[in-house]
Parts: C-alpha cells; sequence; structure tokens
C-alpha cells in the first residue's frame, strides 16, 4: 500500500469531524488575553456556551459586541477548554490552512538543513502553540515523524491535517504519541493507540539520525520525550566548542547529547552520568555510532549509571576536578508551590557541580521548568557560587533554539547558564 493508503486505513476508525461550531463568550479579562495573542482559554473564563462541545469541534469566540474574535479547538477533557487556532478575519480552518501553516514551521527550520553546514535532520518540525498548532508537537529524526499530541481536540482533524503536514514534509514513517492525560481517556482516542505506526515499516530498532554531523538514535517509543532531547542542539555545540584539552562531566547525561560534542571538541575525557541503565547503555551505542570521528575514538569515556547527587559527592570526596561541568536535570517543578524547592536544588546542584570544577573551568547549568522563571534561576546560581568563593565570569545565558520558538510565557521553559568560576 501507498503511505497515503496506510495512513487512510490507520484513521479509518475515526469518525467524520463534527460540523458543529460551539459559540462561546468569555470573561472581559480572558477577551483580553485572546486578543493580546494567548493561545489558551480556561474553563473559568468562560461565560457561555451554546451547548455540550466533544473533542475536536470547534469553538468560535464572540466578543463583548458580538463580532468574531477567534476560533480554537475545544476539549471537554481539560481545563484549557480551547486551544486558539486562528484569530481576526474568519477563516475556514481546511487542508490548506493546515499546509500553510505546516510550510510556516517548515521554512522557520530551513536554517538547520542548510547544505554548507553539517548534516543536521534531528529537529522539532512543529512546536505546538508557538508554530499555531496548539497541543500538537512533531519532531523529525531522519525519515521519521513523531507526532505527540497533548490534546484530543486533535484527533478528529488528523486525517486532514496529517496528509498536509505530509506534503510540507514528506517522511517514510509517521507514529502517533499521546500524552498521559489523553491515555486515561480511550474514548476519545476511537481506537488510536499511544506508539502506533500511521504508516511505515515498524520499529524494530531505534531511529538514527544526524545532529551537526554527528550520528545519534533516538527510540520514538520508548525513549523520554519522543525519543531525544532535541532541545539542547545550540547549547551541545557550546559545549564543544569549550570542550577541548578538558575533562568534561555531563551530569543527566541521558543519551549522552553533551557528552558526545564534548568528545569531538576535543575533550580529554568525558564522564556521562545517569540514573537510568538504559540512558547509559544509549551514552554508550551513540559513541559507537560516532567512531569515524577521529576525535570521539580517540576520547576515553566513561558512563556511570547512578544517582547524581550521590556521583557528585563522592567525586568531591575523591578530590576529582574536571575543566567542564554539564548540570542538565530533569524538571524540577510542576507547580507553582513547587518553584522554591526547586530553585534550592538548583543551587544545591551548583554547588555541588563547582566543588568537583578545577578552578577557571566551565559550568554549563539548565533548567527546564517553565515555572522558574529565567530571572530567579540565574540569580540563584550566581548567588550560590558567590556564597561558595567562586563567583561565575563570562557569564552567558542562553534560551530556547530555531526549532523550539517560544511566543507566550508558558511556553518558555529552557535556560542555561554558561559561566568561568
Ligand atoms: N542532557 C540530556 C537530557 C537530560 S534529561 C541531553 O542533552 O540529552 C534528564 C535526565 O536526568 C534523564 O536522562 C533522567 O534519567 C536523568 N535523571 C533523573 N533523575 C536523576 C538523578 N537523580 N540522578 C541522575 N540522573 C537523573
Amino acid at each position: 500500500m501507498s503511505p497515503s493508503a496506510d495512513l487512510a486505513s490507520s484513521l479509518s476508525t475515526l469518525p467524520a469531524p463534527s460540523l458543529r461550531r460551539l459559540r462561546v463568550r468569555v470573561t472581559p479579562p480572558a477577551e483580553r488575553h485572546l486578543r493580546d495573542g494567548h493561545p489558551w482559554l480556561y474553563d473559568t473564563s468562560i461565560s457561555e456556551v451554546d451547548g455540550e462541545g466533544a473533542p475536536g469541534d470547534f469553538a468560535v469566540v464572540f466578543d463583548r459586541k458580538n463580532r468574531f474574535l477567534s476560533i480554537g479547538l475545544y476539549d471537554p477533557t481539560s481545563p484549557i477548554r480551547v486551544r486558539m487556532l486562528h484569530a481576526g478575519k474568519p477563516a475556514p480552518i481546511d487542508a490548506a490552512w493546515f499546509r500553510a501553516r505546516s510550510a510556516n514551521a517548515r521554512t522557520l527550520r530551513a536554517p538547520l538543513e542548510d547544505p554548507d553546514r553539517p548534516r543536521t535532520d534531528g529537529y522539532r518540525l512543529v512546536n505546538g502553540e508557538s508554530d499555531g498548532f496548539p497541543g500538537l508537537v512533531v519532531d523529525r529524526y531522519a525519515e521519521t515523524l513523531v507526532v505527540k499530541l497533548y490534546t484530543p481536540g486533535w484527533i478528529p482533524h488528523l486525517p486532514v491535517l496529517l496528509p498536509a503536514l505530509l506534503e510540507v514534509q514528506p517522511a517514510d514513517r509517521l507514529v502517533l504519541r499521546l500524552n498521559r492525560s489523553m491515555r486515561r481517556e480511550p474514548a476519545f482516542l476511537h481506537g488510536l493507540t499511544d506508539g502506533q505506526i500511521l504508516f511505515g515499516p515498524p520499529l524494530a530498532s531505534p531511529v538514527v539520525f544526524s545532529e551537526n554531523g554527528l550520528r545519534f538514535e533516538a527510540d520514538p517509543l520508548h525513549g523520554q520525550k519522543t525519543g531525544f532531547f532535541l532541545d539542547q542542539r545550540e547549547n551541545r555545540s557550546r559545549v564543544e566548542e569549550l570542550s577541548r584539552g578538558r575533562e568534561v562531566l555531563n551530569v543527566f547525561s541521558y543519551t549522552g547529547g553533551f557528552s558526545l560534542y564534548a568528545a569531538r571538541g576535543g575533550a580529554r575525557s568525558v564522564t556521562s552520568v545517569d540514573l537510568s541503565a538504559p540512558a547509559i547503555a544509549g551514552v554508550e551505542r551513540n559513541f559507537a555510532l560516532n567512531m569515524d570521528v577521529p576525535r570521539v575514538r580517540s576520547c576515553p569515556h566513561h558512563p556511570v549509571v547512578g544517582d547524581a547527587f550521590d556521583v557528585l559527592s563522592g567525586l568531591a570526596q575523591s578530590q576529582r576536578r574536571f575543566g567542564l561541568v554539564v548540570l542538565d536535570p530533569p524538571m524540577f517543578a510542576q507547580s507553582k508551590s513547587q518553584v522554591e524547592p526547586a530553585l534550592e536544588a538548583y543551587r544545591r546542584l551548583c554547588r555541588m557541580g563547582l566543588a568537583v570544577l578545577e578552578s577557571g573551568g566551565t559550568l554549563v547549568q539548565a533548567s527546564c521548568s517553565a515555572r522558574v522563571p529565567a530571572e530567579a534561576f540565574f540569580s540563584a546560581l550566581e548567588e550560590t557560587a558567590d556564597a561558595a568563593g567562586r563567583p561565575l565570569r563570562d557569564i552567558q545565558c542562553t534560551a530556547h533554539a530555531v526549532d523550539h520558538p517560544a511566543r507566550f510565557l508558558e511556553s518558555s521553559y529552557l535556560k542555561c547558564l554558561f559561566a568561568t568560576a
């Protein structure tokens, strides 16, 4: 069967999209937010809706004067009741609309595929709301696309959306991922499952893709995120530039993104630490995939499975020092009440990182907690370093890479500090 026939057959269990348009009225503050381009309408901000919507119904928001304000996808399962697709003049949300949005997203990533640069065919092609597809992410790993949904609102639209996306970005395989909250609502999934291959060959082994000329594997079915932390690509390149002649410690390494760049950058040795044994096995396979790169081949790599805090204190006790330390922990704050404990954990990590950093070495510390504001994170690190008698110099703060645009507050999560200490 052709890819399009395969795709159509995978989606044949879906009902036809509803032709219903819900009419929605909202509170004055919500109206202001929507006018400012915020993509979310919370259930608590809806003052009136003319019926019981189903996931994926179009919801049309009218302003105080009864004029069209915006249109979005209704989701009765989420407190984010409507995710906005379009504002301004009314427009049909159809295949042409999806194609145009997909093409915009692809154009934004074109610099990554510049033929004069080392090959990069792993990147985020669609970053949800910030690319105009609220609650939908598409990651590309070479010829495999992974579509991850965060709302069942997209499900009835997949038969129109996916062919439009594939026209803009052809692929050999399409994998569907569903976020955890959706998996609890089987009634709205219409037979689709997390990890389903919508078309293309089965995934017998991880997919291999290239990032700045280095080869990595990603397991879109069992890996974290959609298989790889694509968001750290630019920070990894910086680490490559700073690694020459240094012993590099990569804590919370996952499958070794930073480790491989450090090795190619000429590190004297690289140590990767992660709690997850499968992640550390992944680092070793990623080293093996790049044995044709002379500096990777000649760089001694020390894989360590263990808790970051235990390993860091053990290294400090044995007087081990590194010239560059990367600390890229998982999200520490899921809610507002966790922000302070998260900042405390970042301070503690910073102290422990500095304790194993040789004088004049480089500290690289990241946070992916959207709840923790960038300024609070960076000042916490500066204060901690001051208090430890290792004031930070040549500070650089980085944020989102080109394929992870963040166009509203809640979507901006990544921040990373580079400093000499
Ligand atoms: N730096 C990685 C991404 C890190 S994601 C990259 O560029 O690809 C966070 C990682 O921290 C995950 O791999 C997770 O397994 C690991 N982790 C979580 N808690 C940990 C702990 N207490 N000690 C060590 N690793 C931990």
